[in-house]
């Protein structure tokens, strides 16, 4: 992959922000009080992360999707909550309204996420409804100049503290996915109400929870993108959102790799170093081979889409490749560690909670395996 001199110095303002800012106190008090530090947040917004890939015009920073992903993989290094502020308003929140929304709609909701003003959910899944999104309950049903929905939305990422939400709902329930809108949703609205903040096994400082709505009225101006095309907008959103999960798998992945080759160097047992046993240093070396082919697939990603082309073969295969790859070398980076990897003075513990959910969240591995495959039999 040929990186211009913008992407290199992009890969350093992401990597010198993420060891200056996200130091292992901060890190740890995260840990403990599951509280993503505010300051920190205000930092990484007024450094451009949160507006990495959006045009200039629209306020962001006017990279390309490779930038993205570097930001993403350095973010990821060194924690990988931090990493989804970052991915937030580029992907999942911005991406709604970058594919469908009209000038109104981006001056007055994308501009304060991209500054870090206000905090935007995507809302697709329910609590009968996740793998088979285009089966939710959630209705809007047009009435005068609004629309009123009704639902329930859960494991929204933000959901506890975001101000804004994109809710998907069936429109035209009988049309199945082809009768789902999407709406730009203000969250002090009366009727909506959130569920409280979900329990995680890891990535602790972003909250998820549900989202309640109520006889909640939406102006017919927060429709988003046509009447009934809600589904295509939600599934080209998540194509941009798995090359970011994948981002930061790869990043994760790195940083488990990176301490246990050096815990391999200082560790002694048997009177040797364990990096000279051959069956650590032959997993090291497994190890490293999967980030690399997994960072290809991430980089190859992000230029097909900064080209213009069809990223949804890619994407699934990008995202299902690095998170299962995250999760086995996470995996096998503890074992390296012995006992201490089990331990929460060492960051493989972190590191091996944290990419659990890559493989479940943005669809998970067997959602991918049927994208890839109907991709390849169409
Ligand atoms: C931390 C976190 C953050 C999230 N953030 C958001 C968010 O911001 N917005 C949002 O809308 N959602 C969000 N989600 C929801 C997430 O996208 C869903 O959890 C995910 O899509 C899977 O849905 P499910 O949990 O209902 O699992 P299910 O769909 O019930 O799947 C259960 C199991 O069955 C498998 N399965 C299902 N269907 C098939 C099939 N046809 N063939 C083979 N296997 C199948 C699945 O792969 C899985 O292993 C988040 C989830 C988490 C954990």
């Amino acid at each position: 992959m040929k990186f211009t001199e913008q992407h290199e110095l992009i890969r350093k303002l992401a990597r010198d922000f993420a060891e200056k800012e996200l130091t292992n106190d901060v890190l740890d008090t995260m840990e403990e009080t599951h509280v993503f530090p505010q300051e920190i947040r205000r930092k990484m917004a007024k450094a451009g992360f949160f507006g990495i890939k959006i045009p200039r015009e629209l306020g962001g920073a006017g990279a390309d999707n490779l930038s993205y992903v570097i930001v993403m993989e350095e973010i990821a290094k060194k924690s990988a909550s931090a990493s989804i502020y970052v991915s937030n308003p580029n992907s999942l929140s911005g991406g709604p309204l970058l594919l469908s929304g009209t000038e109104a709609q981006i001056g007055k909701y994308l501009k304060p996420i991209i500054t870090g003003e206000k905090i935007m959910a995507f809302c697709m899944t329910e609590p009968g409804a996740g793998s088979d999104a285009g089966s939710m309950a959630t209705t809007a049903v047009e009435d005068g100049d609004s629309y009123v929905l009704n639902g329930r939305k859960s494991f929204i990422t933000m959901a506890p503290i975001a101000d804004i939400a994109v809710i998907y709902a069936k429109t035209a329930p009988e049309k199945k996915s082809r009768g789902i809108s999407a709406f730009i949703v203000e969250l002090d609205s009366p009727g909506v109400s959130r569920g409280k903040p979900e329990e995680k096994m890891g990535l602790v400082g972003f909250p998820i929870g549900d989202i309640i709505l109520e006889n909640v009225r939406v102006p017919k101006e927060n429709l988003l993108g046509e009447l009934n095309r809600g589904f295509s907008n939600a599934m080209k959103t998540l194509e941009v959102g798995r090359m970011g999960v994948a981002a930061q798998s790869v990043g994760v992945a790195q940083a488990a790799l990176d301490e246990s080759i050096k815990y391999a160097k200082e560790r002694k047992q048997f009177g040797k170093r364990i990096a000279d046993f051959q069956a650590i240093s032959f997993t090291l070396a497994d190890m490293a081979a999967k980030v690399e082919a997994a960072r290809g697939l991430v980089y190859e990603t992000a230029r097909l889409k900064d080209e213009g082309k069809s990223i949804t073969k890619a994407a699934s295969i990008a995202k299902y490749f690095a998170s299962e790859m995250c999760n086995e070398v996470c995996a096998k980076a503890l074992q390296i560690h012995g006992g201490y990897g089990y331990i929460k003075d060492y960051k493989i513990e972190r590191f091996y909670r944290d990419c659990r959910v890559f493989t479940i969240y943005e669809g998970t591995s067997q959602v991918q395996q049927m994208i890839i495959a109907g991709q390849l039999l169409k």
